[in-house]
């Protein structure tokens, strides 16, 4: 495959990544979102990601716009006519990501890969809903996508060995390292992260060392670049104990049990950086 138009469905905090990411590998990039002020919002903090990399040398001044001028935000599906790959970006509910598709689907060619970048609804799922679910495929990307270099691609029970592959050479054309996995809840990367992270918070709760040695531990003793409890903090409480939900239920084994603690500190309402209180004060809410 060799995609020269990719669509973005969302223009949040992923979306938006996801967008710049296309643009800035010379693809032309269609952005949708439901609102003109979700998009202008979304265009906004690519502008603003872009003036960091040219702060940072990363990129020359002269080539923001022509970044920015591959981006075309729209709120219609007919735009999307053309492009090689779709990837939906939206909110993380079930109903909502099940009308993208058919809605996608609907507007694009018959061999058009359509990827989700899902981080907990299964792949095979999602890809049911299609008349074509050998095109579905997960993609997912890491916060803050333009810095980040890992980009995991789920195979649902349904995906086509060709959509893979092209989700390969996408993946490389944008800069991307890919690894390979099956669907199961939280795919490889959070599956693995997560449980760790609330083992850390289960060993502050049994008071056997205070957060910040637990993460200078694990800093020092396993070369994390931030310990355990920060990145709870940055990811959010939230999230972090929405997806041990996922996996205690979608498992049924007791090792994903959510830390009391955890549970505790979402019922306090201290949910991380987002809040301006988690495992560390913030002194007042972080973006
Ligand atoms: P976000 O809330 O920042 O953005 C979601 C966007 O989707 C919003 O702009 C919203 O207007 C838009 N949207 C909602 N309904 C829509 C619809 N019907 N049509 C088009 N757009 C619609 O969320 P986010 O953090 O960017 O997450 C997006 C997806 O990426 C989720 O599935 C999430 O699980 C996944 N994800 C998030 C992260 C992360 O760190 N934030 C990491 C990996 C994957």
């Amino acid at each position: 495959m060799n995609v020269q138009h990719v669509g973005v469905i969302g223009a949040g905090t992923m979306g938006n990544g996801i967008a710049q990411v296309c643009a800035m590998a010379g693809l032309n990039v269609t952005m949708l979102d439901v609102s003109d002020s979700q998009l202008r919002r979304g265009i906004s903090t690519i502008g603003a990601s872009l003036d960091r990399l040219v702060k940072k040398n990363t990129l020359c001044a002269d080539d923001k716009d022509l970044v920015l001028n591959k981006i075309f935000p729209t709120v219609s599906y007919q735009e999307l006519r053309g492009a090689g790959l779709v990837i939906e970006a939206a909110t993380e509910r079930l109903d909502i990501k099940l009308r993208i598709l058919r809605d996608i689907e609907a507007a694009v060619n018959n061999d058009t890969v359509i990827a989700t970048n899902t981080s907990s609804i299964s792949i095979t799922q999602l890809a049911a809903v299609l008349d074509r679910p050998s095109r579905c495929i997960g993609m997912h990307f890491f916060n803050p996508v333009p810095l980040m270099e890992l980009l995991e691609l789920i195979r649902g029970l349904q995906t086509s060995d060709q959509a893979l592959e092209q989700a390969l050479v996408f993946a490389r054309t944008i800069g991307k390292s890919p690894i390979t996995v099956k669907n199961s809840p939280g795919f490889v990367v959070n599956r693995i992260l997560c449980p760790m992270i609330n083992e850390a918070i289960s060993v502050l709760q049994e008071g056997l060392a205070s957060a910040e040695e637990i993460d200078v531990g694990m800093k020092l003793g396993c070369n994390h670049p931030i310990g355990p409890l920060a990145l709870a903090d940055l990811i959010g409480l939230d999230t972090m104990l929405a997806v041990m939900q996922v996996f205690h239920e979608g498992f049924g084994d007791p090792k994903y049990r959510p830390a009391p603690l955890l549970k505790e500190m979402v019922d306090a309402g201290r949910l991380g950086r987002k809040t301006g209180e988690g495992f560390y004060a913030y002194g007042k809410a972080a973006a």
